[in-house]
């Protein structure tokens, strides 16, 4: 950050007189000097990011000595630093506060969920950058960014200001945005380093695995490779703090056994693989959608799955925010 401007002496000259000092400056560097030298931003935060902007607002950081106050109310702020994943739900009301902050206003958009949605971005309830709703002036890329990336988008801004920016832009919304389909997904071929087992001997490994200690199912989750899915499933060993991961290749009916009968809290787990990617589980004790409404069509976390089906209800339209951003 070489050209921030630090201080006075930056915008301006001291002249020294008899009896007295003479500070020489444009009223226009005077103002943005003094703006960038008191951010206040609003005090929220969305999702994990915003643990690591507390953190950046700690004691450790101080982000007092660049003039910057949390504070309460839109109304007192001038800078909004979204920390988190923008929901469809919170979208709204982020560009509710955003409208009733007091200009000049300036925007961070803070990790890769509130720039792009990140891992989320092609789930339903998820805004794919928070760009869609509200100007950005500044991306701090990481997930989540640390502190110090934090502060190097806050002097980022500062820089901004400095050189005289006050009027709220779409920094990306005017750019092309490629359609979903045209963007390439990196294939991860071997993901893996441990052998896939067979999906038909599911119920007779976890139970080996359950005779050795490992009492406690942490997590079923999916990954489509195209042409195939495969559930990783993780277990520990809370007596000897161990954990257990094993990996199932699935054939082209996407189905095996359900496991809940060796470990209850899979019930729940595996309802949300099957809702989330379609993957049937047999003799699971109740395999419904557990996520999305019982009529949903398609699985939202499949690559094939498209965003512009007819059923979405949830999520506006890309007509529905460029109408919100003409009410600027
Ligand atoms: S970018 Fe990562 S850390 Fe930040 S909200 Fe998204 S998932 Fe959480």
């Amino acid at each position: 950050m070489g050209n921030v401007k630090k201080s006075l002496k930056d915008i301006g000259s001291f002249m020294k007189l008899p009896g007295a000092n003479m500070f020489m400056t444009k009223t226009e560097d005077l103002f943005n000097w003094a703006n960038k030298s008191s951010l206040w931003p609003l005090s929220f935060g969305l999702a994990c990011c915003a643990i690591e902007m507390m953190a950046t607002f700690s004691s450790r950081y101080d982000l007092d000595r660049l003039g910057m106050i949390t504070r309460a109310s839109p109304r007192q702020a001038d800078l909004m630093i979204v920390a988190g994943t923008v929901t469809v739900k919170m979208g709204e009301r982020i560009k509710t506060l955003y409208d009733q902050m007091a200009g000049p206003k300036w925007v961070i958009a803070a990790g890769s969920c509130a720039i792009s949605g990140d891992h989320y971005r092609h789930v339903y309830s998820v805004v794919p950058g928070v760009d869609w709703i509200i100007p950005v002036d500044v991306y701090v890329p990481g997930c989540p960014p640390t502190p110090e990336a934090f502060i190097d988008g806050i002097l980022a801004l500062q820089d901004i200001i400095s050189k005289g920016k006050s009027a709220p832009t779409f920094n990306s919304v005017s750019c092309e945005r490629k359609s979903i389909d045209e963007v390439k997904v990196k294939k991860k071929e071997i993901l893996f380093d441990k052998e896939l087992i067979d999906s038909n001997l599911i119920f007779e490994k976890c139970n080996e695995i359950k005779s050795l200690g490992y009492n406690y199912l942490n997590f079923i989750t999916a990954t489509d490779f195209d042409n195939s899915l495969v559930l990783t499933y993780m277990f520990s060993n809370n007596f000897e703090n161990k954990k257990l991961e094993i990996n199932v290749k699935l054939g082209p009916e996407n189905r095996l056994d359900s496991i809940s009968n060796i470990y209850p809290g899979a019930e729940w787990q595996e309802r949300e693989v099957y809702d989330m990617f379609g993957v049937k589980f047999n003799n699971h004790p109740k395999l419904e959608r557990i996520l999305m409404p019982d009529d949903w069509i398609g699985h939202p976390l499949l690559k094939n799955y498209k965003m512009e089906q007819a059923k979405l209800p949830y999520r506006p339209s890309r007509e529905d925010y460029e109408s919100w951003k003409t009410k600027l």
